[in-house]
């Protein structure tokens, strides 16, 4: 049944992170501009941007001229002038990546080279003792102690950059879930699964663990396609949460884009444990078993990309599903870093998916991945550190778009 029809200039779909900054960017920039944002889901940040680790990346995991390394390091730099400037909570407490074996140390050294390379000050290696007085319960062979890292509200964030969005007349809206693009010579005609329409010209596709999906229906094909990785978290019990101060990480597997299960202690102050790094059986797939969805579960196994990567990698996605059933298992792996965690301090928390672009050959995406077409741009890959590097990759997909803006 046919609904409503709306207009605009600019239409950006997902109401994450990435796309409120893009809007946020283009309407500082370009005030005649009439700029839309639509929503799945009934708020903004329910995905991705609501369901991380909270952590302010300084970015000296990337390698250098990376577009990662770049947005980050000046993406956290524009965050903690953004929350000073509109009150949210934000935290530089500096963070320890630790090294609990001697395979690691040569990465930790490599970690520190790249951080200077990124231009990053004040990084510090620190022997076991030095460790100690940064994070006192915290055991490790060598560590590298980054200042810049810190915690941050991303959904309150969120939330800002939509209230300022509508504040100045332009969109924010929810429950428009995009189920059809139809192109013409001069525009895009949006469908929502209610029948409701948007007309722009100019689209803008950052919608996350749906980015690949969209791309396909703006006639755009890809070139890869999205895993879903969940990140399972556990909570330190009240009474052990002092044996953290801050963030303590774990020296991340160098052929895995992930961190490893590390100690957050969130701008609240509660303590987490994790996210581990499962594949998702199913895009929004929270619970785990209960939650498969078997149309997403028979696209990926249309994938030869999954295939590859599951062929490479069995005996690592292995373990990360048996660990991912047992706390017991999952606090052996805490304790590495934590030799006082027990399994009875931890309880299950939230969990998030990461929306990890794969190429047909197996390989995962590192770096951030943005395709321009035909009046559009699709923002294909945009994992950690995409929370804190959003006001910097919104700047940058808003000036690519404002030049190719007749
Ligand atoms: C477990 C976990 C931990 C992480 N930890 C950190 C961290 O500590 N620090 C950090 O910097 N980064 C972290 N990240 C990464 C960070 O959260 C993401 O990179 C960032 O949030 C991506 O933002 P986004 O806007 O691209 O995606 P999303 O937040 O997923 O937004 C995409 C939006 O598009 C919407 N959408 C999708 N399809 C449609 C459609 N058809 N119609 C309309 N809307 C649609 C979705 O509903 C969603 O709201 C973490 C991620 C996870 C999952």
């Amino acid at each position: 049944m046919p609904g409503v029809t709306d207009a605009s200039d600019v239409v950006i779909v997902g109401g994450g992170l990435v796309g409120l900054a893009t809007a946020h960017a283009l309407a500082a920039s370009n005030a005649d501009l009439r700029i839309a944002v639509l929503e799945a889901e009934p708020g903004v940040a329910r995905h991705q941007s609501g369901r991380n680790s909270g952590v302010l990346h300084s970015g000296v995991y990337y390698r250098p001229g990376s577009r990662k390394a770049e947005l980050c390091v000046d993406g956290a730099e524009e965050m903690v002038r953004f929350c000073a400037e509109h009150s949210i909570g934000l935290e530089r407490t500096g963070k320890v990546i630790v090294a609990t074996s001697p395979s690691e140390i040569d990465t930790l050294h490599e970690l520190e080279t790249r951080g200077r390379a990124n231009g990053l000050a004040g990084l510090e290696l620190l022997d076991e003792r030095g460790l100690r007085e940064h994070e006192p319960h915290a055991t490790g062979l060598m560590a590298l102690f980054v200042p810049q890292a810190g915690v941050v509200d991303f959904v309150a964030v969120a939330e800002r950059m939509a209230s300022l969005l509508r504040d100045r007349g332009h969109e924010a809206r929810t429950g428009f879930d995009v189920v059809s693009i139809d192109r013409t010579a001069s525009e895009y005609r949006l469908t929502a699964r209610s029948g409701d329409e948007w007309k722009a010209g100019y689209l803008i596709n950052c919608a996350g663990l749906h980015s690949d999906r969209i791309a396909a229906l703006a006639g755009v094909d890809p070139e890869l396609r999205i895993v879903p990785f969940r990140g399972e978290y556990y909570v330190l019990s009240a009474e052990r949460s002092p044996l953290v101060r801050h963030l303590i990480y774990p020296v991340p597997d160098p052929r895995f884009p992930f961190l490893g299960v590390h100690f957050t202690r969130r701008i609240d102050g509660t303590v987490e444990v994790g996210p581990n790094a499962v594949v998702a059986l199913g895009r929004h797939n929270y619970r785990g078993e209960g939650g498969v969805s078997v149309s997403d579960l028979a696209e990926m196994a249309t994938a030869p990309g999954l295939w590859r990567l599951g062929a490479r990698y069995w005996r690592t996605g292995g373990s990360e599903m048996i660990r991912s059933r047992s706390r017991r298992l999952y606090a052996a792996e805490a304790r590495k870093l934590l030799p006082e965690v027990q399994a009875g301090d931890l309880r299950r928390g939230g969990s998030g998916i990461r929306a990890q672009a794969i190429l047909r050959d197996g390989t995962l995406v590192d770096d951030f991945a943005i395709k321009q077409s035909d009046r559009a741009m699709h923002v294909l890959n945009a994992p950690s550190p995409a929370a804190t590097a959003c006001l910097a990759i919104g700047r940058t997909i808003a000036q690519r778009a404002l030049a190719a803006i007749p």
